[in-house]
């Protein structure tokens, strides 16, 4: 086993196992196969099982070091190796696809968000982004797939302006309803004209002129 600090992390790499989805592989068959390649041990530092449960390999578990992986040639000094169960159909195991179901990419993403607290800075790449590598794996392009998930996840101003104009359209919508019920009455052009300065007083509060 080797250490090296965790400053040195520069990237987490996304894998595929390239195991047919239509059986299920854990940590522990993994490890199997990596050793039968002659690796001392599993490759990679976690492995998501298709129902979402994360498995540890290379050990993370000692502060400010971590144990080198065998993952991704020429960058295993300096990257986390990540690694979700299937990748392929046993009728194509040559042809790789994104096979990560609902609760895996769910996992993935809880997890990479823990790694980046720890590793401030590390890039999200797949492993055939990786340079020189030639491979499908993981069958997607993490690179992007990652933009995406962190474009979705609006920061704090972001969210409180979509719960502010949430606020607004309910109000509004409740003026609305309520100016309708008055013209179903009696067509109460008095009321009417309440109601619509009350619309004017509460976009004026809103917009602040
Ligand atoms: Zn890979």
């Amino acid at each position: 086993m080797s250490y090296l600090p965790d400053s040195r992390v520069k990237a987490i790499v996304i894998h595929y196992s390239a195991t047919s989805i239509e059986r299920s592989y854990t940590a522990a068959d993994i490890d199997a196969m990596h050793r039968a390649r002659g690796f001392n041990e599993i490759g990679y530092h976690f492995f998501i099982r298709r129902d979402g449960t994360v498995e540890t390999g290379r050990d993370l578990s000692q502060p400010g070091r971590f144990e080198v992986g065998a993952h991704s040639q020429g960058e295993n000094s300096s990257s986390i190796g990540i690694c979700y169960e299937g990748g392929v159909r046993a009728a194509a195991p040559n042809t790789g696809f994104d096979s990560r179901t609902p609760e895996q990419t769910a996992a993935m993403i809880r997890l990479i968000r823990e790694l980046l607290q720890r590793f401030p800075g590390a890039i999200v790449r797949g492993h055939r982004e990786m340079p020189g590598a030639a491979t499908q794996c993981p069958g997607f392009t993490a690179s992007t797939w990652w933009d995406e998930v962190m474009r979705n996840d609006a920061p704090a101003g972001q969210a409180d302006t979509a719960l502010n104009v949430k606020l607004l359209r309910w109000r509004l919508a409740e003026v609305r309803d309520r100016a309708m019920a008055a013209l179903a009455a009696n067509g109460d052009a008095a009321a009417m004209t309440a109601f619509l300065a009350e619309i004017r007083a509460r976009i004026t509060d809103r917009i602040g002129r």
